[in-house]
């Protein structure tokens, strides 16, 4: 199961993951700052923006995936019955994109076009996010 396992997640994370990052900056114009580092005030409530989008789109994402239409994609990710840290990652190329990538990146892809988003402040989250 782990070595099935590996595959799938380095998959997602390389190819799945690599095209998702190149297409994302080919077509977005959003503005993300790499200058002055943000004081801590902002860097916690842009995180708190991303961490309570993640949270809202995770579940609908979820909640749609569990939906009899949608199973067939999700239903690899349930082949572990135990709570894995592994097991998160483990999912269809579909769920990757839309269940798990899309709810992590939305917050500051919505936000950039309001404010400018500090680079940290992404890695500070998606750190968090896969940790
Ligand atoms: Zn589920």
């Amino acid at each position: 199961m782990l070595k099935k396992t590996l595959k799938v997640v380095i998959f997602n994370s390389v190819i799945v993951g690599g095209l998702l990052g190149i297409s994302d900056s080919l077509m977005s114009d959003y503005r993300v700052k790499i200058e002055e580092i943000p004081d801590t005030k902002t860097l916690i409530w842009q995180f708190m923006f991303f961490l309570l989008l993640e949270d809202l789109f995770f579940y609908i994402g979820h909640s749609t995936l569990h939906r009899p239409q949608f199973y067939w994609i999700h239903k690899r990710h349930h082949e572990f019955k135990t709570t894995v840290t592994i097991a998160a990652e483990y999912a269809h190329p579909l769920e990757h994109i839309f269940g798990n990538s899309f709810p992590t990146f939305i917050g500051y892809k919505i936000l950039s076009h309001i404010v400018p988003v500090h680079c940290i402040a992404i890695w500070v989250f998606v750190t968090f996010r896969v940790i």
